[in-house]
């Protein structure tokens, strides 16, 4: 797969990392064919985030999803979706390789800095969700 989807999460749109953050994944290889800031609405988080929502934290992953603007992005790579979440590295910023966006930006499991999708299926899910085709490149 050549795409994947990103969103800088409010915590680090909030902490003043987006220029820090989009410049660690174009020096890795990337090349952004989307990008946009936006505030998600409760409905848009709960259903971004369905899969969860069976999930102890739903309700945190929300509030804290839609409490200020995020910045998404739509990433174009060979291996674009692996290649990501390594360079995002694990979900929790204390299990993140040294060097990963977590590592450096995330402040805890739920506030951590970014997301990137996880199979080729749901990159293009989620990248259709956030940007129409007239905004993709
Ligand atoms: P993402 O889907 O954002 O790239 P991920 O695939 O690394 O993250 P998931 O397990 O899919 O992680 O969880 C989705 C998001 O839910 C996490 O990125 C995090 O913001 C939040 N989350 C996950 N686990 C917890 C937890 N134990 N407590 C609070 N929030 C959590």
């Amino acid at each position: 797969g050549k795409r994947t989807f990103t969103m800088i999460k409010p915590d680090a749109v909030e902490a003043g990392n987006v220029g820090g953050i989009l410049e660690q994944i174009t020096a890795s290889g990337f090349r952004i064919v989307a990008l946009k800031m936006t505030q998600m609405t409760t409905a848009d988080a709960e259903e971004f985030y369905a899969v969860h929502n069976e999930r102890p934290f739903f309700g945190e992953l929300v509030e804290f999803m839609t409490r200020g603007p995020i910045v998404s992005a739509v990433l174009e790579k060979d291996n674009a979706v692996d290649d990501f979440r390594a360079l995002i590295g694990a979900t929790n910023p204390e299990d993140a390789a040294e060097g990963t966006i977590r590592k450096k930006y995330a402040k805890s499991v739920g506030e951590n800095a970014v997301h990137g999708s996880d199979s080729d299926e749901n990159a293009q899910i989620e990248a259709g969700f956030h940007f129409s085709g007239r905004e993709m490149f």
